[in-house]
């Protein structure tokens, strides 16, 4: 059996337009469900993280959702969640998702799912922690975010380590054994003397 693991899903409020997606985030789900990992995600019910939320909890995984109070109409908070913090505001949501979480999978996604994305990998890129990240790349959804990547690495905006800053896998199996893998090579690293994540918030 796999180790069991909290791992924060970010994806979209939309379903998008492409069927084999939300058959994928639904995978997904089943395969932290089974192995009894943690889902921690933004909280609603609508578009893929809901799909996946629901797959979770259907194949018997547990899950925790953070929503700021003025999203909780918007995205329709899961009030049926075992676990669900309603909270302040955006920051408080994203740093309460990157507390929950041991590692972290990207599934197709819109500008929010971009945000939360690039907020671990810069909180990664400046040492702030060392949590692995996989992303989902179903169907090449992501291809353009990786040349874009390239891009920025082969001009000199990044040094070339930032490559590894996260990996790619191809099928929603692929993500936990992976994230499994890469945490057993990870020493826990301490927050650095008085680092607050808030404070990039
Ligand atoms: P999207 O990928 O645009 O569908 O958004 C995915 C999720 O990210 C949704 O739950 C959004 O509420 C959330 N989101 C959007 N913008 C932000 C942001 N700036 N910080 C944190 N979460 C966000």
């Amino acid at each position: 059996m796999t180790q069991a693991l909290s791992l924060c899903v970010f994806c979209g409020a939309r379903t998008g337009t492409r069927p084999a997606l939300v058959e994928a985030a639904r995978r997904l789900g089943r395969c932290i469900g089974e192995g009894g990992s943690t889902l921690v995600f933004g909280g609603g019910r609508v578009g893929l993280m809901g799909e996946l939320a629901r797959a979770t909890l259907a194949a018997g995984g547990h899950v925790a959702g953070f929503i700021p109070e003025h999203l909780a109409r918007i995205e329709v908070a899961d009030e049926s969640l075992p676990e669900l913090h309603i909270v302040s505001d955006m920051h408080s949501r994203k740093l309460g998702m990157f507390e929950r979480a041991q590692a972290f999978c990207v599934l197709p996604g819109g500008l929010g799912t971009l945000d939360e994305t690039f907020e671990i990998l810069t909180w990664r890129q400046l040492g702030l922690h060392d949590k692995p990240m996989v992303l989902l790349n179903l169907e090449g959804y992501w291809d353009p975010l990786l040349a874009l990547v390239d891009q920025v690495i082969d001009q000199g905006f990044a040094p070339p380590e930032n490559r590894r800053l996260f990996s790619v896998v191809e099928t929603p199996e692929a993500v936990i054994p992976t994230l499994v893998t890469l945490l057993a090579r990870t020493p826990p690293t301490p927050a650095a003397p008085g680092h607050d994540a808030r404070a990039l918030g």
